[in-house]
């Protein structure tokens, strides 16, 4: 069940893989190179000499400075906007950069965003702080049923996670979709945890998509990035002065990197979601487990419906546990662990045992933290790719 077999993409996703390695369509003339090259340039020539006129990058923006524009973050812009089956994408030098330029050129002194109880600890930290420029910012959720009702006639803006973190709950996106076009707000979906190879935002009637690179997309856990995915044209212009204006485009050399880890997205991530599987069972029956919580699982609660949004075959590659007993409990396994390391991220090669209460939900309010369940005695694991057996071994005697 385990194993990498050779697997046909899913039907709705034809080109899934051929898109990430050619995506790009970068082919030079005069070297034959079909690999998009690092332009660590900040600079290009501008005016051009022979026609007087600015030089543009393929899609019509200026051409003369890496903090605008950059042709090897533009290879890594096309892939990502063909994977999301949208027009186009924005690269940035971090998720949290990404995010930050969706809710800055979206809203303004007296609008409403809604966004996810359970969001990622920073995403709803940067919300709330928005509040001394005259932005309100209502938490809903974590279940789909307070979230729309939070959705009220007037909201401009309302964000979501596809897969949640760290409790992985999965709510009815379409749903929410449905609302948000009810009511006129714009729809922002963070697709990290989902990755496009399960679930495409826009496709369903998102208004962006967004991803930390520094997770799957990028997938070695060797450099930080965001980036933004979308349709529409105009928007794509006023993000797009948003990141010149903050300075907050991706590094040449990590869009590169990027490029590279994209290449080789679906075969990554394939295997995490089957291990992770199979790590949510291998948990269940562990004794000193108390409960296991990932999408994938019959017993889940999200089960039905993940499977629904997320295609039913896959569902991440992250899920999370509570240790029999507390802090104690849970900070000893962290201790323990050998080959899984202990650190905050996901989506890398190498698997990360987290301890939410001090990293990803440190922001939240105790308040928020007690609503959602996140408590003292919760590890979230992100798989990697190491062998299944020994990340079983690993984890079964640092529980023990
Ligand atoms: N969104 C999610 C779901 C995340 O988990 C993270 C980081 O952990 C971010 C956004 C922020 O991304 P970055 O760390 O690349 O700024």
């Amino acid at each position: 069940m385990n194993g990498i077999a050779p697997r046909r993409p899913p039907r709705h996703l034809p080109k899934f893989s051929t898109d990430s390695v050619h995506g790009h369509d970068y082919y030079d003339v005069e070297t034959r190179a079909f690999k998009v090259p690092l332009y660590l340039s900040s600079v290009f020539e501008h005016p051009d000499r022979r026609t007087g006129e600015a030089r543009k990058s393929d899609r019509g923006f200026e051409q003369k400075y890496s903090r605008e524009e950059n042709p090897t973050v533009r290879g890594l812009e096309k892939v990502v906007a063909k994977l999301e089956g949208v027009n186009e994408a924005l690269a940035f030098n971090s998720g949290m950069a990404s995010i930050a330029a969706a809710y800055l050129s979206t809203l303004s002194s007296g609008d409403t965003m809604v966004i996810t109880k359970e969001s990622y600890g920073t995403t709803q930290d940067l919300a709330l702080n928005l509040s001394k420029f005259g932005i309100k910012t209502v938490l809903a959720g974590p279940e789909t049923k307070d979230f729309i009702e939070k959705i009220k006639p007037g909201v401009v803006l309302v964000v979501v996670e596809t897969i949640t973190n760290p409790l992985v709950r999965v709510v009815d996106i379409p749903a929410i979709t449905k609302r948000c076009k009810e009511v006129g707000a714009k729809l922002v979906v963070d697709n990290t945890f989902a990755t496009p190879l399960l679930y495409q935002p826009l496709k369903h009637g998102a208004w962006l998509s967004l991803h930390s690179l520094t997770k799957y997309m990028g997938g070695h856990n060797d450099f930080v990035g965001g980036v933004l995915s979308l349709d529409d044209p105009v928007d794509l212009v006023e993000l797009w002065e948003f990141r010149r204006r903050l300075g907050s485009i991706i590094g040449a050399f990590e869009a590169f990197l990027a490029l590279r880890g994209l290449a080789t997205l679906k075969v990554r991530f394939e295997l995490q979601c089957r291990n992770a599987l199979a790590l949510a069972e291998f948990l269940e029956g562990n004794p000193k487990v108390e409960s296991v919580h990932y999408p994938g699982l019959k017993s889940s609660p999200y089960h039905k419906v993940a499977g629904r949004i997320l295609g039913g075959e896959l569902y991440g590659g992250v899920l999370s546990f509570k240790v029999k007993g507390g802090r104690k409990e849970a900070l000893s396994v962290l201790r323990k662990i050998k080959v899984v390391k202990p650190s905050p991220s996901l989506g890398g090669t190498e698997s990360l045992l987290n301890y939410p209460l001090t990293s990803a939900s440190k922001t939240l309010s105790p308040a928020v933290r007690r609503d959602l369940g996140i408590g003292e005695n919760l590890l979230r694991l992100a798989v990697g790719l190491e062998d299944l057996e020994d990340l079983e071994e690993d984890l079964g005697q640092a529980l023990g």
